[in-house]
């Protein structure tokens, strides 16, 4: 029996729905597959279901054959034609999401050069930040080999059932760790789509193919999870690159459960150690003794594998892509790290120790000391509310942002969206992130901020020309008005995910009004692309980041077009003291106090009061306790921050606004 439909749910069977809509297949009998383009899939198999990538819109057949076919195409259909489909619970959605965390884009460059000490240090990316000192506990679990020998026929009975045992020993062992009341919800949601793909039937039909043409088991186990891992990682979909993960992870675990061996390492992980590997699978990794580890060095990963977010969420500091580094590091016996700053040292000297184990000991007294201004609402005498809020540059940084109290997003850095996969991020894709966004903070703004990247930031999809002075360059808002064909596409996600009325967007490096103009014209596009579309939107207020001398100069033009002014003091500083914001030999210049600086934000203020905008701050400055209160006189009612300059900000504000 067949039916065909058009699929309704909101952006397609991505994440959420598609795993929905396989359980709910798998609890009827009959035999279900789904057909597009002639191509027929098992709607039993998230796996497979995924990798057809399919979309709001597409039309699908349905086939079932089996005694209860009428009733689970029916059922299925309705899923299919349901827009809000697996939407309603995104609570575990998020938490797998949550692998696509970034690092803080704020921490300061490594520059060990700054430190009071001697020691040499090794960098790597900064991925969960913290201090840490602690004895060296290196993993470094067995490789798995692909073996070319084939095994005889009247084997391939015995090597299936082998195959067969070893799912089912991973599957109830994660079963068993879902089960455990102590697991926390995030690492509860990375398992459970682990566990997902581990009990996929048509992955473990392929696996068993091979065996029957001769493969053993191990490597009929590796090349399955190694091919489907890749096609996930080749998908137009930032939720699906990362499954690509999961797949090579559990491809692992069958192979160990295969040949006899765990990577049970980590259970020996003595209390205090810094943990040393070249990689560590998310499953091992959420299962080890996590209160013992004081901190995670890997040579592969970054900032946005799973490793550096379930460091985050349990506030163990981690430094990931140190590569080759790792094999010098590995046969120290003590480590001392920087997780904010990406920093190593091996066999730290005594000062380095000490130095480390005072910002230790710092940094616990002052967290628990701020916590009480956690839910802190700060006015000024004559009413006006002043907020605090987080810059941040992924969903999964919401979290931390929430715990600190922040009462909204005043950066929110869309370009780490772009960097973190080998595609343009496509406009359903970027919708929903500002959908998540916004719901995660309304009903409290969140700003936007439209793609700011160049030659110095490049982007896989967008080709930069060389430049000489990459700052100075092809960047930020002068890029975007030239590639309208990549600009658009994140106006409509934009335009359609306001409709949840709490978004707002601010443009970067805007030098020149027509920037605005320009881009206010190409909103109006995009709005009458959507009405014609029927697509639902909202137009958005519009506002500007002051971040060039030119903006500054401009300001009171600006302010009679923008809806609001955020300065953005990084770049401000390094423009108008002439001093490249990465270059540690001027870092005394490249300091938003300097008098040079600090008129010129005078000047922005005033333009901006004086034509009755909101004026905020997003750049580092707006976290920095000596400077909040000139701000505030200055009129600033806005300051966003990295989320753990955010209790100090309001200890501050609470001292003088009240
Ligand atoms: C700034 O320049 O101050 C700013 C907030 O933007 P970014 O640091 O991302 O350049
Ligand atoms: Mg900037």
């Amino acid at each position: 029996m067949e039916r065909s439909t058009i699929v309704r749910v909101l952006d397609g069977l991505h994440a959420r729905p598609a795993t929905r809509f396989v359980k709910l297949a798998k609890s009827y009998t009959s035999d279900i597959e789904i057909l597009r383009d002639g191509k027929a899939v098992s709607a039993k198999s998230s796996v497979k279901l995924m990798l057809m990538g399919i979309k709001e819109h597409d039309s699908l057949i349905l086939r079932a054959v089996g005694d209860d076919a009428e009733q689970a195409l029916s059922v299925l259909i309705a899923y299919l034609e349901n827009p809000r489909a697996g939407l309603e619970d995104e609570t575990s959605a998020l938490a797998v999401q949550s692998a696509l965390a970034v690092a803080s884009p704020d921490s300061d460059p490594a520059t060990a050069a700054q430190l009071p000490f001697a020691d040499v240090a090794v960098t790597g990316i900064p991925a969960s930040e913290g201090f840490a000192v602690g004895s060296v506990f290196a993993y470094f679990p067995d490789q798995i080999t692909v073996s070319d020998r084939t095994i005889a026929a009247e084997d391939i009975p015995a090597e299936i059932a082998k195959l067969k045992s070893a799912v089912l020993g991973v599957q109830t062992r994660m079963q068993a760790t879902l089960a455990d009341a102590g697991i926390s919800p995030a690492d509860s949601g990375i398992i459970g789509a682990l566990s997902e793909i581990v009990g996929d039937e048509v992955m473990c039909d392929e696996m068993i193919a091979m065996i029957k043409q001769g493969r053993d088991a191990v490597s009929a186990a590796k090349l399955t999870a190694d091919a489907t891992g890749l096609a996930f990682s080749r998908m137009d979909d930032v939720y699906f690159n990362t499954r690509a993960d999961d797949v090579f992870a559990v491809g692992r675990l069958i192979c160990l459960a295969l040949l006899g061996k765990q990577d049970t390492g980590l259970q020996n992980v003595p209390a205090g150690a810094i943990v040393i590997a070249e990689d560590i699978g998310a499953f091992d990794l959420a299962r080890a003794p996590l209160k013992r580890i004081k901190g995670i060095v890997c040579a592969r990963g970054g900032a946005t594998s799973h490793i550096a977010i379930i460091a985050r969420a349990h506030g163990i500091p981690a430094v990931l892509g140190v590569g080759e580094a790792i094999e010098n590091l590995r046969h120290a016996s003590e480590l001392a790290l920087d997780g904010s700053k990406g920093l190593l040292f091996g066999q730290p000297s005594e000062a380095a120790r000490q130095f480390y184990a005072s910002k230790i000991h710092g940094a616990e007294q002052e967290r628990s000391g701020l916590q009480r201004f956690k839910d802190y609402h700060h006015r000024r005498v004559d009413g006006t509310a002043i907020e605090v809020a987080a810059n941040i540059g992924s969903l999964e940084e919401i979290e931390a942002a929430q715990d600190a109290g922040a009462m909204g997003v005043g950066l929110f850095r869309t370009e780490l969206l772009f960097m973190r996969q080998k595609i343009l991020p496509s406009e359903d894709v970027q919708f929903e992130s500002y959908w998540k966004l916004a719901q995660a903070f309304a009903p409290n703004p969140v700003i936007i901020r439209t793609l700011d990247v160049g030659g110095d930031k490049p982007v896989a999809g967008i080709q930069f020309p060389p430049e000489e002075n990459p700052f100075l360059g092809w960047r930020g808002i002068r890029m975007c008005l030239d590639r309208p064909d990549i600009f658009k596409i994140q106006i409509r996600a934009l335009l359609r995910a306001s409709i949840s009325g709490n978004i707002k967007v601010m443009l970067p490096m805007v030098s020149d009004i027509d920037e605005l103009r320009r881009t206010r014209a190409l909103i109006a596009q995009c709005a009458e692309e959507l009405d014609i579309e029927r697509k639902p939107y909202t137009i958005f207020e519009l506002g500007v980041m002051i971040e060039t001398p030119a903006a500054v100069f401009i300001a009171p033009e600006l302010a009679q077009e923008a809806a609001f002014f955020s300065i953005g003091t990084n770049d401000l500083t390094q423009y108008v003291m002439a001093a490249d914001r990465l270059n540690s030999a001027i870092a005394h210049l490249n300091d938003a106090s300097n008098p040079a600086v600090m008129r010129a934000i005078t000047m922005v203020a005033k333009a901006g009061c004086d034509a009755g905008i909101m004026v905020g701050m997003c750049g580092e400055a707006a976290g920095r306790v000596d400077l909040i209160p000139e701000f505030v006189k200055m009129g600033l009612t806005e300051f966003s921050m990295s989320s753990s300059l955010i209790l100090r900000a309001k200890k501050c504000l609470s001292e003088i606004v009240g």
